[in-house]
């Protein structure tokens, strides 16, 4: 069953995230899809073996659920983020992302540093992704009626929105 169209642009804002982030960080992707087989809440098709960038991937694997977040007016995004709550029934989408986050931050620190990074990287994506927000609800939409970008696509897009 396809999602329908209120959850299929939430979707596409929270992967327009990802993508942003991703691209910021130089990891490769091939494109963004709405109906990813096997995968309900669609899905970046990340090239494997860049595991270098611990910093890109954590940012990059946050960023779909605080995408979401800054679109649609999530007030904790201000807050120290409860993830408990965060991935609760709204953001069920992201608490695979979350959970892969916290195994790359668990393999490069004991949990005494975790906590902080965690937080670090998480301010850092708010503001960066706060300041893309116009190209982010205009990208999404254009995925919305394409169901898939590719990253040369985005990132004509952005070039061509760049000030
Ligand atoms: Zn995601």
């Amino acid at each position: 069953m396809l999602p329908d169209a209120y959850d299929k642009l939430r979707v596409a804002r929270h992967e327009i995230g990802h993508a942003l982030v991703a691209i910021r960080f130089g990891i490769d992707f091939t494109k963004i899809d709405l109906f990813e087989s096997g995968s309900k809440l669609g899905g970046l098709q990340v090239v494997l073996g860049q595991k270098k960038q611990t910093d890109g991937y954590v940012s990059m694997l946050l960023a779909g659920l605080i995408c979401e977040m800054l679109c649609y007016n999530d007030h904790r995004i201000n807050m120290v983020p409860d993830f408990e709550y965060l991935i609760s029934d709204s953001y069920l989408g992201s608490s695979n992302d979350y959970d892969q986050a916290c195994d790359l931050v668990w393999d490069m620190m004991d949990d005494s540093k975790a906590d902080a990074y965690l937080l670090s990287i998480w301010h850092d994506v708010v503001i960066y992704l706060k300041s893309k927000i116009g190209l982010i609800i205009e990208l999404a939409d254009v995925l919305v009626q394409k169901n898939e970008l590719s990253k040369s696509e985005i990132e004509a897009f952005l070039s061509a929105n760049a000030k």
